[in-house]
């Protein structure tokens, strides 16, 4: 990590180090944490950082707030290179990588007007299977339509 990484990564002493996020991903990140509980939570955006990994890349600090694991499977569908530095009392305590979950249930909506999952969404639960990881693709259980990296960041974000 370079002087001007550092510098830009100040500490937090408890909360959440969201780290190697997509550039330009870090607000449809935030509006996923956001949670009407969690106002007045302290968030920073660093924006557009050099990444010796990814280019560019974007890191949020969420002071006071521990990810869950929920929030870090959401996480992972909109930033799938996403590593999540747990900070307790300065010092990171934990780390956890996004991992793309193979099913995801109830999350995402189907594009499709006529699936069983959006004309009967009250008793039918959506169901997504992960297709691919690169480019990302998850495709419906009920009619196989499948949804893109911007079409689940869309819904998420
Ligand atoms: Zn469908």
């Amino acid at each position: 990590m370079s002087e001007r990484e550092k510098m830009l990564v100040q500490k937090i002493s408890d909360g959440t180090v969201i780290d190697h996020v997509s550039a330009g991903r870090a607000l449809s990140v935030l509006r996923l944490l956001s949670d009407p509980q969690d106002r007045g939570v302290t968030v920073a955006l660093v924006m557009n950082v050099e990444s010796s990994k990814m280019g560019r890349k974007d890191i949020l600090k969420v002071e006071g707030v521990e990810l869950t694991d929920e929030q870090i499977q959401k996480l992972a569908l909109i930033a799938p290179l996403a590593s999540v530095n747990i900070i307790r009392s300065y010092k990171v305590s934990k780390k956890k990588r996004a991992v793309l979950p193979k099913t995801i249930t109830g999350v995402l909506r189907c594009t499709a007007t006529t699936c069983v999952s959006v004309r009967e969404k009250d008793s039918v639960p959506s169901v997504f299977f992960l297709v691919s990881t690169l480019p990302l693709v998850y495709r419906c259980k009920y009619c196989g339509r499948d949804l893109s990296e911007r079409e689940i960041s869309g819904e998420l974000g």
